[in-house]
C-alpha cells in the first residue's frame, strides 16, 4: 500500500494522493491552434503574426483552459505543409502541480497567403510607356507593402506596357505616385463599377489607376512651351533650364513636348561668338544658347547640339 506523499496516509494502489489531497484536475479540452506557412497564426478570429510563435501560443492554451493556469510550449513542431497536423507539448501549472498536455498545431492558409496565387485585386496599375527601371523600381516598393499584405497578382502586357493587378488600393496608387516622383510622367485615376455585394447592398468598385511615363529623361532637350529646354529633374513637377536665358523652367509632364534630337558637331569659332558646324546645313552657324552660361571652348572641340527649327543650341551628350 502506497502513501499520500503530503499526509502519509495509506492509499490504495490507483491513487497518487490521499482524498482529501488529491489535486484538482485541471480541464483541459482538445485543442487546435491553426498556423499558416508564412509565420501568421489564429487567434481571436482573425489571422496575425505573432512576434513569438510560442508566447502567441501559450496565451491561446491559456485562455482555453477555465481554471488560471500558467502555461509553458515544451515543443511546438510546426507543420510542413498546408493541410498537415502535428502533436505540440506544453505544461500547465494550476495551484502548484503541472499537468502536461498535448495539442494540436494545424497549417492552413491565412487570408493573405490565401489571396496569393489567385487573381484577386482590387485596383488595377496601367504603366504606360515605362522606362526600363520601372519594374525593378515597383519590385522594391514593393517589399515593405509585402510585409503588410499587398501583393501583386497577375500582369497582364499590353502593347505599351503592362497592367498589374493589385490587392489594394491605397497600394497601387501609392505605387503609381512613386513611379511619377521617380521617373516624371501623369496619373490618372478612375473607379469603375465590379459588382454589388449583396449582403451590404453596396456597390464594389475597383481602382484603375494609369502612368503615362514621361517621354524624357533628365539631360534630354525638349521644346516646351516653344523654349529649348534642358531636362534637369523628372518627377511630378518637371524642372529644366531654358538654354537660350538660363533660366529655370517648371513643367509637367505630357505629351506636348517634343524631345530634340542630340547631333554630334565641332566648335568652328569661340570668337566673337561661338559657332559650330550646323548639323544638317554644314554651315558655321552661332550657337543660341545663353552666352555667359557657356563653357570654355576650343575650335575644333568636339560637341552635340538640338536644332529648334533653324537655331542650334548646344547641349550635353
Ligand atoms: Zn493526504
Ligand atoms: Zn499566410
Amino acid at each position: 500500500m502506497p502513501f499520500c506523499p503530503k499526509c502519509g496516509k495509506r492509499i490504495p494502489h490507483h491513487q497518487t494522493f490521499c482524498d482529501e489531497h488529491r489535486p484538482v484536475r485541471l480541464e483541459v479540452k482538445p485543442f487546435d491552434i491553426r498556423v499558416c506557412g508564412c509565420g501568421a497564426l489564429f487567434a481571436h478570429n482573425r489571422w496575425m503574426t505573432p512576434k513569438s510563435m510560442e508566447a502567441s501560443a501559450a496565451k491561446l492554451i491559456k485562455e482555453h483552459i477555465k481554471q488560471k493556469a500558467t502555461v509553458n510550449i515544451v515543443s511546438l513542431p510546426l507543420p510542413e505543409k498546408r493541410g498537415q497536423k502535428t502533436e505540440g507539448e506544453a505544461v500547465a501549472t494550476y495551484e502548484g502541480e503541472d499537468y502536461p498536455l498535448t495539442f494540436t498545431v494545424k497549417q492552413q492558409r491565412c487570408d493573405k497567403c490565401a489571396r496569393k496565387g489567385t487573381h484577386y485585386y482590387t485596383a488595377k496599375l496601367q504603366l504606360r510607356d515605362p522606362p526600363a527601371g520601372a519594374l525593378g523600381f515597383i519590385e522594391e516598393a514593393m517589399q515593405p507593402l509585402a510585409a503588410k499584405g499587398v501583393s501583386i497578382n497577375k500582369v497582364e502586357e499590353t502593347p505599351r506596357g503592362p497592367d498589374l493587378y493589385v490587392t489594394h488600393k491605397a497600394a497601387a496608387r501609392q505605387l503609381a505616385d512613386k513611379l511619377v516622383r521617380k521617373y516624371g510622367g501623369t496619373m490618372k485615376t478612375s473607379e469603375q463599377l465590379f459588382s454589388r455585394n449583396k449582403q451590404t447592398s453596396k456597390n464594389v468598385y475597383r481602382l484603375n489607376v494609369v502612368v503615362a511615363f514621361a517621354h524624357f529623361t533628365v539631360g534630354d532637350v525638349l521644346v516646351v512651351d516653344k523654349k529649348v529646354v534642358a531636362v534637369t529633374g523628372v518627377g511630378k513637377r518637371c524642372t529644366g533650364r531654358d538654354l537660350s536665358t538660363s533660366k529655370k523652367i517648371i513643367f509637367s509632364a505630357g505629351d506636348e513636348q517634343k524631345k530634340l534630337e542630340k547631333h554630334k558637331t565641332t566648335v568652328t569659332i569661340t570668337h566673337p561668338s561661338v559657332e559650330v558646324i550646323h548639323p544638317k546645313t554644314f554651315q558655321s552657324v552661332v550657337v543660341r544658347n545663353h552666352e555667359p552660361s557657356l563653357p570654355s571652348l576650343k575650335n575644333g572641340q568636339d560637341v552635340h547640339v538640338v536644332v529648334d527649327s533653324k537655331h542650334v543650341f548646344l547641349a550635353e551628350a
